[in-house]
């Protein structure tokens, strides 16, 4: 059975049995993996602290003949410790690794979505991260998993621009109202405008925008993010019930 070692971030874990642990990493090569650490809880020494959430680890793998691999031992590379010390950024690393989970796939190597969620967790834990980087990060998450919504120009004719955009999930972003054709939202053009600047390269993004343009500029990504997993994140209805800017 093939042994391999990788960088990967934990993104949740379950207790099985008296004192096992399955883990689920997104690595930087292959993508996301199941892993199962016998022992964890008993064995200090190989694994201490290194099953929790949000961890930054190099791990040494097994493959076995089932789903999940075996997991050998494990180093901190980087524990990000801040995030577990504050309630705004523990929540939005929660959101961060549950929109990261739905966009990574098994056993593929996605090294853009593992190096954001990287970088975005490090800046979470080191400096934190309001409602807008937030929004950058779900931005480039999404184009990393192919998802990108067009909010400079019509998704349908190209359109630069367009007045009175419409804005529709299914067809990736705004639309022209002619080629919206009833179809879609009203979104202001301020609105598209935030989406639009926080795609672009940071230190290209938006000035802080009024309230209520980023709610309505949060709202209409996260119908987006939405429509195209096919459920609400649970972790942005939690932000909301614990009282952190969204
Ligand atoms: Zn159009």
């Amino acid at each position: 059975m093939e042994r391999f070692s990788c960088s990967a971030v934990v993104l949740s874990g379950v207790d099985y049995g008296d004192s096992d642990r399955v883990i689920t990493l997104l690595t930087e090569e292959r993508g996301l993996l199941a892993a199962f650490a016998r022992g964890a809880r008993k064995s200090k020494r190989r694994f201490a602290g290194v099953l929790e959430p949000f961890t930054l680890v190099r791990a040494q793998l097994v493959e076995t003949r089932g789903d999940l691999c075996r997991l050998d031992a494990a180093e901190v590379l980087d524990g990000f410790g801040e995030l577990r010390t504050d309630i705004a950024r523990a929540a939005r690393a929660s959101y961060a690794v549950e929109l990261t989970r739905e966009l990574a796939r098994e056993r593929e190597p996605q090294p853009d979505l593992f190096a954001l969620l990287c970088g975005f967790l490090g800046e979470l834990a080191r400096q934190g991260a309001g409602p807008l980087e937030m929004m950058r990060f779900e931005l480039s998450a999404l184009a990393a998993g192919g998802l990108m919504p067009r909010m400079d120009a019509c998704a349908r004719c190209g359109d630069e621009g367009p007045r009175d955009a419409l804005f529709d999930p299914e067809h990736g972003g705004i639309l022209c109202p002619k080629c919206a054709a009833g179809l879609g939202t009203r979104i202001s053009s301020a609105a598209s405008g935030v989406l639009a600047a926080l795609q672009r390269p940071a230190g290209a993004g938006p000035d802080a925008p009024a309230p209520h343009v980023r709610a309505e500029a949060r709202a209409l990504l996260s119908r987006f993010v939405a429509h195209h997993l096919g459920r609400r994140l649970k972790t942005l209805e939690f932000m909301r019930q614990v009282g952190v800017e969204v």
